[in-house]
């Protein structure tokens, strides 16, 4: 059949590939496929697997990134978001009902905290915090009605390591239980929960793996196909998925993450030392660090302490202000897990809604700086802090 111009102008043909390939991925902006066969479409439909037709089900360039997370971190399979939050909640959405019992780690990043309060508050499920250091007490905390046991490897700011191979021993034995841990500020090249246990890894993208503050997005990833399935389903009605070029954007951040993290952690754990030694600072805490709570678990299960950090400086808030206001190459900003390096007053930010003895109890206190470390030179970065703590010390 031939068309007049303006059917033309939506329906022209497409620019047959076959024969080369391309070596980036292509990025499939499309939300819909089109099939020549109504039956095909048929059987497309209600797998997460078969062919794509809607970007809610599923996408080319979202699902490489998908197979792409689920081979690091060594999952079956995984589900992209449209943020870390939308992976978090689609997850606890698909695994929870009213009624149902969560045992969850009490330093975990504050929307995560968030949402299941809000779980707990609008849907009856019911969460008892742990400190995610002692099996024991999660074994205390189990209940006929305990679905889900919530972890983080690294904790934000103060860098806590659970031992994640312990904690999910203890709910070995409960094959209704799932494990999820937040593998976001270890990233699977530190460190993959699932050897350790854990059923579902979960990532915000938008920090380590995309790597440069462009894009929003998170990561599920399972060792089950069931509840990959699942979860899934789960998220066509909630609707929650990437969007193509975010997904594109992440895997090309990700294509450096190995190099990033490998700069991001030496330069980590350099200044954490030489802000061990600075007269003006308290207590460092990062993970590599002998003087640290967890550093023989960190050492057992992380391949590197990561690119975060937090220290404590003397003078409290006002020495604070007075360093954010002094540095000129940390970025004062919210976000972590990126080339460049960032700085935060959690206190009055991330974890203002804490009441400060709940704070004091996560270990952060008025004086506590989180510094995400970039990959810019050492020695820069260092001569950056130098002066905005010395200024600090000074007032
Ligand atoms: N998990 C952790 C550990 C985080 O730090 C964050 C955000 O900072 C999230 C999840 C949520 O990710 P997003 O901001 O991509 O929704």
């Amino acid at each position: 059949m031939s068309f007049r111009p303006q059917t033309r102008t939506v329906h022209h043909p497409l620019v047959n590939v076959s024969g080369s390939t391309p070596l980036t991925t292509p990025l499939y902006q499309g939300h819909v496929f089109r099939f020549e066969d109504a039956d095909d479409l048929a059987d497309a439909f209600g797998t997460p697997e078969g062919a794509f037709v809607y970007a809610r089900h599923g996408n080319p360039t979202v699902r490489t990134l998908e197979t792409a997370v689920a081979g690091l971190e060594g999952g079956v399979a995984a589900l992209a978001t449209a943020s870390g939050m939308g992976a978090i909640s689609t997850v606890l959405g698909t695994l929870l009902r009213s009624g149902d019992h969560v045992i969850a780690q009490n330093t975990l990043y504050g929307g995560t905290h968030a949402a299941l309060t809000d779980l707990a508050e609008r849907w009856g499920v019911e969460v008892t915090f742990v400190s995610g250091q002692d099996p024991r007490e999660v074994r205390a905390a189990l209940r006929p009605r305990t679905r889900v046991l919530y972890l983080e490897t690294i904790t934000n700011p103060t860098t806590r390591v659970c031992d994640v191979s312990a904690l999910t021993a203890s709910v070995a034995d409960r094959d209704d239980v799932t494990t999820v841990v937040d593998n976001t500020f270890a990233t699977p090249l530190l460190c993959r929960p699932l050897e350790h246990g854990a059923d579902i890894v979960l990532h915000s993208a938008t920090k380590y793996l995309g790597g440069h503050a462009d894009i929003l997005g998170g990561v599920a990833v399972f060792r089950d196909a069931a509840i990959h399935r699942r979860v899934w389903e789960h998220s066509l009605e909630h609707g929650a998925v990437l969007d193509p070029f975010a997904a594109w954007l992440t895997l090309r951040g990700m294509q450096t993450l190995g190099l990033r993290l490998t700069r991001q952690c030496q330069s980590a754990l350099v200044l954490a030392e030489r802000l061990a030694a600075h007269p003006a600072v308290s207590t460092v805490h990062y993970p590599m660090l002998s003087t640290h709570p967890d550093h023989e678990v960190a050492r057992r299960q992380l391949t590197g302490g990561g690119g975060l950090l937090a220290f404590d400086v003397e003078g409290g808030a006002p020495a604070c202000r007075t360093l954010l206001a002094a540095v000129e190459l940390a970025s004062l900003n919210a976000s972590l897990g990126d080339v460049r390096t960032f700085v935060l007053h959690p206190a009055s930010t991330s974890h203002r809604q804490l009441t400060p003895e709940a704070r004091a109890a996560a270990g952060i206190g008025e004086g506590t700086i989180r510094l995400s470390v970039g990959i810019e030179d050492i020695e820069d970065l260092w001569t950056d802090l130098e002066q905005a703590l010395n200024k600090a010390s000074e007032n």
